[in-house]
């Protein structure tokens, strides 16, 4: 990463620590490109996506950004990551699509990026292009997780990479859903086996 991508990810409003970001350019650089586009799912304000994007700007890749831009249970009122002023006074919702953009743009990063605005089962559905990368970090409850490993992870390429976040073995550091419905069962299935591990990130290969 040069210096000014890396301190444009670092401002970028999100939950993506420094060394974690930095390990997930170094495992999109590695991801081959002839195997198929990165996918990553849950982008927020797109802090995730500026250490992603980076690293396949000088390939012919590109880099799908699934999310439904209305934030996680743990993102709504009254609950710990709630940002008030990611509410839409319009309609009352959570909207980071306007942050997600604004970051994608100033990082120059449009003509990489492909946004998909939907919630990440229907995306999943109807998806068919094997992945060189795949990011998870969508919602984190059991069932959306368990729905994002069923419905993206078969699309990772033999070869490709499947990076999975906030993934804490142990209770005592935070939710379990990515590590008991991503992680392990990706383990379990015997196609992926882990590469690397930096804080709660996760770096399995197929
Ligand atoms: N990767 C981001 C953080 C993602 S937070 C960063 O680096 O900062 C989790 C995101 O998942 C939220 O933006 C939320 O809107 C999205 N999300 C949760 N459930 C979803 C679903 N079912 N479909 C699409 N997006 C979802
Ligand atoms: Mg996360």
């Amino acid at each position: 990463m040069t210096p000014d991508e890396r301190a444009a990810a670092e401002a970028a409003r999100g939950f993506m620590p420094p060394d974690e970001g930095l390990a997930l350019w170094t495992a999109a650089s590695s991801a081959d490109p002839a195997l198929g586009p990165v996918l990553e799912v849950g982008s927020y304000c797109g802090k995730s996506a500026l250490y992603l994007g980076p690293a396949i700007r000088d390939s012919s890749s590109t880099l799908y950004c699934v999310d439904h831009h209305r934030g996680s249970e743990e993102n709504q009122v009254g609950w710990e990551w709630h940002e008030p002023d990611l509410v839409d006074p319009h309609t009352g919702l959570i909207d980071t699509l306007p942050h997600f953009r604004a970051a994608v743009h100033h990082a120059g990063l449009e003509s990489i990026v492909v946004a998909l605005v939907g919630d990440s089962p229907r995306v999943a559905a109807t998806w068919s292009t094997p992945l060189s990368m795949l990011f998870i970090d969508g919602g984190h409850g059991v069932e959306p997780a368990r729905l994002d490993y069923e419905g993206w992870t078969p699309h990772v390429a033999p070869g490709g990479l499947l990076a999975i976040h906030d993934v804490f073995p142990d209770p005592a550091d935070g939710g379990r859903p990515p590590y008991e419905q991503i992680y392990l069962p990706a383990l379990e299935s015997g196609l992926f086996t882990e590469e690397s591990a930096t804080g709660s990130l996760r770096i399995l290969r197929r």
